[in-house]
Parts: structure tokens; C-alpha cells; sequence
């Protein structure tokens, strides 16, 4: 007997979407997904592994994760009833989503930008609007105003943008703070890179109004070298953290974490060193590269965009790999043809990845 039901299908939405693709093989050195060359501090584990000793892992973790939050607040000088957490700025990103966006409701983004702020809308059935970048890779105020006259619930600012590494001004955000029907959400996942950070509005620089269309999101991923932790976070508006908290799973956050952000932020001084070193590797990577055949562009971030002049970006990325460096291809995105990102690494891996790129060249 053969069964007549037809199979199970997912959303048709969802049957048309396109995954994430960022391939993760094994290379020697790994310079694709913009994580931190450097492991956290050298004392941060043992320090980790002996207050993991006292946790009471038959009861579940603070739902509200109060601690962690109040800790995160208090780095950014707010308090915990501005923040929220997540596992991961993904998560955090679409808690933000499902709260503000959904059906009949609308999120700008413009390209090219972070591709999951577009793969998020469409997860929750948000309308996507997309604008363009100028010729700068930055968001012109003229385009934004067009986009934001069709009522978004939800502006998405990526700056620095990744990946094309610029940051914003701080009038751009500004002016969007002022136009915006809905929320800016302004992801900061490279904030610590950037010479100013939208955090800075906050604090009286636009009118109260304005600041509480603010949403800034950042990420323990990148600056604070803890990619495998799974952390993010926002700082907005009391209203904005209850409304997320509202579509959020009860207990999401588990007590490791919880406990493991609350000590990193224990760390900062030598995050902020980290990311010192991470700049001056930035300024000696751009300094290399501008005198082999690529366009480079500035960086406020830990990667860097360039574009190899004479050979196709894909043959170039093929040959990178096939010397075990591993960089990003962003040459399929949109006005990004032959372009590749590279994650600046230790002074050791940059220059593997300068050797191998001046070979691919040659
Ligand atoms: C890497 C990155 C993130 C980080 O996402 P997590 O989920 O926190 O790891 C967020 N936004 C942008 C623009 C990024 O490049």
C-alpha cells in the first residue's frame, strides 16, 4: 500500500530561501569570519572554570539574566532595564524582528550590508525594503530619506558595515534618529574599532524623542575575542528591552553564559589592548596592500575589502585556499564583483596572507 500523503513541507517562503553560506574548513590560517586572532585573556578561562564550580545547574538560569545585564548597563552607563541579551547579536536581532516586524510590517536595509539582517526579516516574515549605498559604501542621506518615507517598522544601520568596513557618521545616524518612523537599529558587532559609536547619542545629544528610537546591538563575538560563547546584546529603551523580552523564550540564556560574560566583562582593559593591536595590524595590512594591483578600501573595523585588479576575485580566493589562507568571497554580492574580505589576524598571519595574496597576484 502506497501512501497517498503528500510529504511534509516547510513554509514556502522558507522552501525558496537561501541558507547561510560561509564555508568552514580546516586552513592554517583563518581569515573569513572577522573573529579575533587572539584568544581571551590567558587568566580568563581558569578564572571561568572555578566559578563554574559553584553553579547550581539543576535549577534553571535567572530567566532575566539580571546580573549579566546589570554588569553589560553598567560598561555603557545605563541600567538593566536597557538592556537585553541574546545568544549571539543574531538572536538579539531577530528578538527585534519578531517584536517590531512580521507580517504587513516592513525593515529597510541597505546593500550591501550584513546579510543577515535581510535572512532575519524574511525568517519572520518581515517585508524587506532595500535601499543602496553611495558610491562610498555608505548610506546617503537623500536614499534613506526615500526608503524611510514608506513607513519602516525597523532601519537597519551596520557601522562599521560589514563588508565594506566603514562606520556611519554621526549625522547620517543622527538625521535617521530624526526621520525614522520606526526603530534604527544600529549594529555595532565591530563598535570598538570605530573612532565613535552610537552609543554616544544617548546621552542628550538628540532630543529624547530620537533616543528612544535607538537601538544599538553589540556583540561578545568580535572585540571581546569570544566568538564560541554565543553573546549579543542591545541597549535601547526600557520599552524597546520589555517589548523583546515579551517574544523571547523563557530561559534562553543559560547559566554558563550568564556567569562567562559577567566575568569577561572583568576584561576590558585588555580588550580595549586587543583591539589596539588589532588597529595598528589594520594600518600595516592596508599599508601592504595598497602597493600590490588591488583597490583597498579604509577600514574602521577588522577586515579589510580590497579588490584584485588584474584576476578575477574568485581565482584569486581559490588560489589563497589552495596555500591554506582562507578569506571571505564576497565577489556574488551586489556592486561587490571579484571583491574579497580579509579578517586581520596576528602580525604572523597577515603575513602569511600578504605572501600568499603577492603570489596569487604574480
Ligand atoms: C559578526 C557579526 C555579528 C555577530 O553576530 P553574533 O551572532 O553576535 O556572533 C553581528 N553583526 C555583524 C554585522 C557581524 O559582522
Amino acid at each position: 500500500m502506497s501512501d497517498a500523503r503528500p510529504p511534509a513541507r516547510p513554509r514556502a517562503d522558507v522552501e525558496l530561501m537561501p541558507g547561510y553560506h560561509s564555508p568552514q574548513v580546516t586552513v592554517e590560517v583563518r581569515l573569513n569570519t572577522n573573529e579575533s586572532p587572539e584568544p581571551p585573556p590567558p587568566a580568563f578561562l581558569p578564572h571561568l572554570a572555578s566559578a563554574m564550580a559553584h553553579l547550581r545547574l539543576n535549577r534553571y538560569p535567572d530567566r532575566e539574566a539580571s546580573a549579566l545585564r546589570e554588569a553589560i548597563g553598567l560598561t555603557h552607563g545605563v541600567g538593566p532595564e536597557q538592556v537585553w541579551c541574546g545568544n549571539g547579536s543574531n538572536e538579539v536581532i531577530q528578538g527585534l524582528l519578531l517584536a517590531y516586524g512580521g507580517a504587513g510590517r516592513s525593515a529597510v536595509v541597505f546593500e550591501p550590508t550584513y546579510a543577515l539582517h535581510s535572512h532575519i526579516s524574511r525568517i519572520t516574515d518581515t517585508d524587506l525594503v532595500v535601499g543602496e549605498r553611495d558610491a562610498g559604501f555608505l548610506v546617503a542621506i537623500d536614499e534613506a530619506d526615500r526608503l524611510l518615507a514608506g513607513g519602516p517598522s525597523v532601519t537597519f544601520l551596520c557601522s562599521p558595515n560589514n563588508p565594506t568596513a566603514r562606520a556611519e557618521s554621526t549625522d547620517t545616524i543622527r538625521h535617521l534618529l530624526g526621520t525614522a518612523p520606526g526603530l534604527v537599529v544600529v549594529d555595532e558587532a565591530y563598535g570598538q574599532f570605530a573612532e565613535h559609536s552610537a552609543l554616544e547619542l544617548r546621552s542628550g545629544a538628540v532630543p529624547p524623542g530620537d533616543a528612544d528610537r535607538l537601538v544599538v546591538v553589540r556583540t561578545f563575538s568580535k572585540t571581546w575575542a569570544l566568538a564560541g560563547l554565543r553573546l549579543g546584546y542591545l541597549v535601547a529603551a526600557p520599552e524597546v528591552v520589555e517589548a523583546v523580552a515579551r517574544v523571547t523564550l523563557p530561559y534562553h540564556l543559560d547559566e554558563l553564559k550568564q556567569l562567562a560574560g559577567r566575568l569577561a566583562l572583568g576584561y576590558e582593559e585588555e580588550m580595549r589592548e586587543r583591539v589596539g593591536r588589532i588597529v595598528e595590524a589594520r594600518r600595516r595590512l592596508i599599508d601592504s596592500l595598497v602597493e600590490l594591483p588591488v583597490d583597498v578600501w579604509p577600514s574602521d573595523a577588522n577586515f579589510v575589502l580590497f579588490r584584485p585588479l588584474e584576476r578575477s576575485g574568485r581565482e584569486v580566493w581559490g588560489e589563497l585556499l589552495a596555500q591554506s589562507v582562507l578569506v571571505r568571497d564576497v565577489s556574488g554580492w551586489p556592486r561587490l564583483e571579484d571583491c574579497l574580505r580579509v579578517t586581520v589576524g596576528t602580525p604572523e598571519e597577515c603575513s602569511r596572507f600578504l605572501s600568499a595574496l603577492t603570489l596569487a597576484l604574480a
